[in-house]
């Protein structure tokens, strides 16, 4: 099974591709993680890229594109896969079809987690974080007993300059123009599966469950 998972920061796509591996076996496979991984195991890839984040430069496309081929070749692969945060562009969506129909795969699914942006913005710019210890809270979802207090050392709770409304806004806006023609080029290539990520984390296992189970 190849899937790809789109969907903006705070979708839930983490926790659900943590799912999908569990029921699977596959592996979920995040660009940071292994362009992080690359780099310390000197790949031939990661050495090239290291080079570009030396020097404070975007690591490019066809970097990108040879450390993502480096690890869809692994042995844990064979299996299958969940792409995240790959591709961006319909440049890589391109450059990734033909590396997988050179190695007679290709993708199954791409499940784009649909949010609405105000409910988003309203999970993320209630995340707090105490001063002191670091610990996370949320005003709605996991508040501490006293406002703007830390339950564990009592350090002083802050809103992170990322969790900020207009940071926020910014973030999504640029997902969704980055996003749109990604999202053509898969619903044309009849690849799209979009669900409600809004819902609970069960309703939303149920729907990708589904999914998988279509075919
Ligand atoms: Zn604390």
């Amino acid at each position: 099974m190849n899937l790809v998972f789109l969907g903006p920061p705070g979708a839930g796509k983490g926790t659900q591709a943590n799912l999908v591996t569990k029921q699977c076996g596959i592996p979920q496979i995040s660009t940071g993680d292994i362009l992080r991984s690359a780099v310390a195991n000197q790949t031939p890839m990661g050495v090239k890229a290291k080079r570009y984040m030396d020097d404070g430069l975007l690591v490019p496309d066809d970097v990108v594109v040879g450390i993502v081929e480096e690890r869809l070749s692994s042995d844990d692969c064979v299996v299958g896969f969940i792409l995240d945060g790959f591709p961006r562009t319909v440049a890589q969506a391109d450059a990734l079809k033909v590396m997988l129909q050179g190695a007679g795969r290709s993708i199954e699914h791409v499940i784009s987690f649909e949010v609405d942006h105000s409910v988003l913005l309203g999970r993320l710019t209630g995340r707090r974080m105490c001063r002191s210890c670091g610990r996370g809270f949320h005003v709605v979802f996991d508040p501490p007993a006293e406002t703007g207090v830390c339950d564990g050392c009592g350090g002083e709770l802050y809103q992170r300059e990322d969790d900020r409304e207009e940071t926020i806004r910014r973030r999504l806006e640029v997902y969704d123009e980055q996003t749109a023609p990604l999202k053509s080029y898969y619903e044309a290539a009849s690849l799209l599966r979009k669900i409600d990520a809004l819902g609970t984390i069960e309703s939303v296992q149920l729907a990708i469950q589904n999914i998988i189970a279509s075919r």
